[in-house]
């Protein structure tokens, strides 16, 4: 079967980049015979981007563009485009040229040999000291925390196969670890590796502050993909870590009392950290069943596609 391909793009001020953008993009998929669309996201830009993605539009029903009021974010753009995206294939790329079309028909070969997921990793990074350190500490703790062994989280140039995509809750900074998501649903993912290009227009967005958003963005998402699915696993079991000592506390007060007759309140402090421990452990424990009960509403069985 052949491939309907979405390319999704987001954009933020990158009137002068657009241009060189599709030309490249053409150059690259037309000649192979690629069935596709290119989903232009404006991202509230300032300047003339707009204008520029709709002439291109208008002489080219493969091109495909749409605006928001204000500027959301790369996040909630990407998120539009597969929103929007009617291919059977997603690649995400940037606009300003930093990624290379010429990596599309690898990312391809690697979808037509059956992976779900084919990551870009920059093997070269561009990028100084300071934006460096801060991604190697992000891409170690998401190796760690998540089951995705791969090497860049911070590159976007990715193609995902779009049934495992479509529903997936993405907003903040996560566009970088929908990864995680996706390997809930699919051992099927690899990664090739990606020229990077410098920027020769327009400038990048994002400095040292997004830093801490992205770390705790990645907290929530290795939060969410270890436990969304099970979240009684990790209530059940903070509540029993505190279960256990508080009922042998009680336990044992109670044996004093009902054979040595020793006052229970004797051991005041005690007894009060013991109905502590317990009601928090109950307290525990009932979220968990909550959560349970709200994702087994939310998640079904279904919507994992465990089937190809
Ligand atoms: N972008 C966007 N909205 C934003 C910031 C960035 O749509 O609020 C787009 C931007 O136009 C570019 C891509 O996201 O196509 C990557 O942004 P940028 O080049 O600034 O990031 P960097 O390469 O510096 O990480
Ligand atoms: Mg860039």
């Amino acid at each position: 079967m052949k491939n309907f391909i979405s390319i999704i793009i987001p954009l933020y001020n990158e009137e002068k980049n657009v241009p060189a953008l599709i030309e490249e993009l053409f150059e690259i998929l037309e000649p192979r015979d690629f069935t596709f669309e290119i989903i232009f996201v404006d991202d509230g830009s300032r300047d003339n981007t707009f204008d520029v993605v709709k002439r291109a539009a208008s002489k080219d029903s493969r091109i495909k563009c749409v605006r928001f009021r204000r500027n959301f974010g790369q996040t909630i753009a990407i998120k539009a485009g597969i929103d929007l995206a009617e291919g059977d294939t997603c690649i995400t790329m940037d606009g300003d040229m930093q990624h290379d079309p010429k990596d599309i028909p690898e990312l391809m070969d690697k979808i037509n040999a059956g992976y779900d997921l084919v990551c870009g990793f920059r093997n070269k990074r561009l990028d100084g000291f300071l934006r460096r350190f801060p991604s190697k500490i992000a891409n170690f703790m998401a190796r760690k925390f998540s089951r995705l062994n791969i090497r860049d989280f911070g590159s976007t140039y990715r193609a995902y196969r779009t049934s495992l995509i479509k529903q997936m809750p993405v907003y903040g900074e996560m566009h970088r670890f929908i990864p995680i998501f996706v390997a809930m649903t699919t051992d099927r993912i690899t990664e090739i590796p990606i020229s990077i290009r410098p920027r020769m227009h327009g400038k990048s967005n994002y400095g040292l502050a997004r830093t801490f958003k992205v770390l705790s963005d990645l907290l929530l998402v290795i939060f969410f993909a270890g436990f969304f699915t099970r979240p009684i696993h990790i209530f059940g079991y903070f509540s029993s870590v505190l279960f256990l000592p508080g009922f042998f506390i009680l336990a044992w007060l109670s044996v004093a009392k009902i054979f040595w007759n020793i006052a229970i309140m004797d051991y005041g402090p005690l007894f009060v950290l013991g109905i502590l421990l317990c009601l928090v452990a109950l307290q525990l424990f009932t979220t968990g069943v909550v959560c349970e009960y709200l994702v087994r509403i939310y998640y079904g069985n279904d919507k994992r596609q465990p089937y190809s």
